[in-house]
């Protein structure tokens, strides 16, 4: 069981609102809030609410369910999204943790491949279109995302 780190944030534009709330109205402008507080060197060996409420989400995340069916073996649900070295993200890019479907994926564009519930982890320092690309492959795989965070 995961520990809970409530926080509520006191000003800016998302003031008065939780960590959760606000990864489901911007959850690009969560990541980047995490990345960026980590320029503070040391809030790494000793880390603020913020950041703790961010870690539990992400932890949050990464239990929730996969809704798609890997789109090879159409028998596992996707784990993984194809980032290409060329060209934009997209839905089509998907794939189950088995060895051969993620073979079949990598054979088919050149890219690296990711773990669909790292997503938050890697649209800190993209632009935003594509971050938001990123975001919606989260969305369409887990289809019912928000009601871990009802
Ligand atoms: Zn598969």
């Amino acid at each position: 069981m995961a520990q809970e780190h409530p926080y509520v944030f006191q000003s800016g534009n998302y003031e008065g609102l939780s960590v959760e709330q606000v990864f489901l109205l911007d959850p690009i402008y969560l990541a980047r809030l995490y990345q960026n507080s980590f320029k503070n060197k040391s809030s790494i060996k000793n880390p603020n609410q913020l950041q703790l409420a961010i870690e539990s989400l992400l932890e949050k995340i990464h239990g929730i369910d996969t809704t798609k069916d890997c789109l090879y073996c159409k028998q596992a649900k996707v784990v993984n999204f194809l980032l290409p070295d060329f060209g934009p993200v997209t839905n089509g890019l998907l794939c189950c943790d088995n060895p051969i479907c993620r073979e079949e994926l990598k054979s088919a564009r050149s890219g690296e491949l990711h773990a669909i519930s790292d997503f938050m982890l890697m649209v800190s320092y993209m632009p935003r279109p594509q971050a938001q690309k990123i975001v919606g492959i989260f969305k369409a795989t887990h289809k019912n995302y928000q009601e871990a965070f009802a």
